[in-house]
């Protein structure tokens, strides 16, 4: 008797956390790139849209799990007790780095729940200000110039930013003409930049619009199959395809994860919030004004995210594969 209200008790414990997520934990969101930078902005704007969707019921903090281009920080999350109090916010590295890397400490497609697709964001070709050149065509001449003389910054191997200039460099065959050094993510990749410690980088509109228009740093192209005609700031650079590079299209996208095993109510609850929260005003006016373009297709929805991830997988690995780098 005693033994059957102990079960008793433990189910409608259970039952009550199932009715109260989030209660009052917070619930954490992990970057797994440094502070400050592309999907760190996405992922503290999206906290506060989700705070909003979710009545101001769940508090979020933002988690910077940087290392290894955001292997570590997807890594602990495919780990995290699953009761949806650990998300992961990720970009394209979630695809790119299963052709990167020999070895995943996790797996994408099996060891995490898919809540849902952010946003699509182009990438720019970007160099340091003191460079001479003024436009595409004199910057890859000034590449092939100064051949082994100039370094390429990137947020690690497997990270958005190393996959870009791995494609950039094997399509204008200059491989062996930058020597790549990686950084936590790319804010400390844009103060080396800034600072002319590092030559180029090729990252998300999300980073770099702020500096172009500042005119901290040059921008050279887009890598987009067609040139950002809605984008002020962005319209008149040429994109990597009318400069010659044949079939060059690399818009990068984030989404949010759950580990494997988030109870199903527990990630309703979070879909509905993601889904509120693409839809915030605020939300869409900070995106659309760094160059992002936010999700309003059936890929918000969990199924649908993940197939995008697997076609993702297939279609970049011969990509890297023929760009030729493995990182480990
Ligand atoms: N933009 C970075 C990348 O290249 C990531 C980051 O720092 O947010 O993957």
């Amino acid at each position: 008797m005693k033994h059957l209200l102990v079960l008793a008790l433990a189910a409608t414990a259970v039952f009550a956390h199932a009715q109260t997520f989030p209660g009052s934990r917070p619930i954490s969101i992990v970057v797994p790139f440094a502070a400050g930078g592309p999907t760190d902005r996405v992922a503290r704007d999206l906290a506060e849209a989700m705070r909003k969707s979710m009545g101001g019921t769940a508090n979020f903090v933002v988690e910077n799990v940087n290392g290894a281009g955001g292997t570590i920080g997807a890594s602990k999350v495919s780990k995290a007790t699953p009761d949806g109090h650990t998300l992961l916010l990720h970009h394209i590295g979630m695809a790119a780095a299963s052709g990167l890397y020999r070895k995943l400490p996790y797996k994408p497609l099996e060891d995490f729940e898919y809540l849902g697709m952010i946003n699509e964001v182009p990438m720019t070709i970007i160099g340091k200000p003191q460079l001479p050149a003024n436009n595409y065509r004199d910057f890859e001449n000034y590449i092939r110039l100064n051949s082994g003389k100039l370094n390429i910054a990137h947020a690690g191997l497997g990270s958005a930013s190393h996959l870009c200039g791995l494609m950039w460099q094997a399509a204008i065959n200059a491989k062996e003409a930058m020597t790549t050094i990686p950084f936590s993510g790319t804010a400390p990749a844009m103060n080396a930049l800034v600072g002319g410690q590092v030559d180029v980088m090729c990252d998300q509109t999300t980073n770099t619009s702020g500096q172009i228009e500042a005119g901290r740093v040059k921008a050279f192209a887009v890598t987009t199959a067609k040139p950002l005609s809605g984008n002020k700031l962005l319209k008149d650079y040429p994109t990597l395809q009318e400069m010659g590079l044949k079939g060059f299209d690399l818009s990068i996208w984030h989404g949010l994860y759950a580990p494997k095993g988030t109870p199903p109510a527990v990630l309703a609850q979070l879909n509905t919030a993601l889904k509120l929260a693409l839809k915030d005003p605020d939300f869409l006016k900070k995106q659309d004004s760094l160059g992002a373009v936010v999700i309003t297709d059936k890929r918000v929805d969990p199924a649908a995210h993940k197939a995008f991830v697997a076609s993702e997988i297939n279609k970049l690995k011969p990509v890297i594969d023929a760009a030729g780098k493995y990182a480990d």
